[in-house]
């Protein structure tokens, strides 16, 4: 199983705390390891995302990285691509 990390600091333009599949390779854009929240490890990214809400609070907005949790990312994506593409 993955462990996944979150951001402890939110995006600056979404306001929203990233979380990220921390396996080795997987993921360019993880914060750096003092800017993390640990997660676990989870099956796929729904549970991390649901892991990651739970530390938070209410308020707080919770994403997924588009990069690594892509099945999870509800930002904005581009839209030339194939829905197909996206099986895992
Ligand atoms: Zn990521």
């Amino acid at each position: 199983m993955p462990y996944y990390c979150a951001s402890k600091l939110p995006e600056d333009d979404s306001f929203e705390h990233i979380i990220h599949n921390i396996s080795p390779g997987v993921c360019k854009n993880l914060p750096p390891p003092e800017l993390r929240i640990d997660l676990g490890a989870h099956n796929g990214c729904a549970a991390a995302l649901s892991k990651a809400k739970e530390k938070f609070s209410v308020q707080t907005k919770v994403n997924a990285c588009l990069e690594c949790c892509k099945h999870c990312c509800t930002s904005e994506q581009d839209s030339d691509e194939d829905p197909d593409a996206d099986v895992e």
